[in-house]
């Protein structure tokens, strides 16, 4: 499985673009193309029809247009610069008194230990 280093929730700022310089917190992240939609971020108009049965009227809407991984820095949240992150592993006491391997992410700038890095989505 693909591992990202940037995930749902995290701000992040966008490095290249219409929206350059931008910074917004991820919504979503499509894994298939290596696309993320970023809260306010590379806003495009998009004509929708109208659905009586969801009575929603058509027209112009405003939405997020998802933006290439490779344009986006996490911003940290300890330094709030845009950084790179690095991976680390920290052991910890489990069940049972077995120690397990918990994998993190961390800031290669103020080297400050990254929330949700962990777990899958
Ligand atoms: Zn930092």
């Amino acid at each position: 499985m693909k591992q990202y280093r940037i995930h749902k929730d995290d701000v992040v700022m966008v490095l290249a673009g219409k929206d350059k310089g931008k910074v917004g917190k991820i919504l979503r992240i499509i894994r298939k193309n290596d696309r993320v939609v970023v809260e306010r971020v590379n806003m495009g108009v998009r004509h929708v029809k109208p659905n009586p049965r969801l009575s929603q009227p058509g027209g112009r809407v405003e939405k997020e247009m998802p933006l290439h991984v490779s344009n986006l820095a996490l911003v940290c949240p300890a330094c709030t610069k845009p950084t790179r992150i690095g991976f680390r592993y920290l052991e910890e006491a489990g069940t049972d008194g077995k120690t397990v391997r918990k994998r993190v992410r961390f800031c290669k700038k103020c080297k400050e230990i990254l929330a949700g890095g962990g777990k899958k989505q």
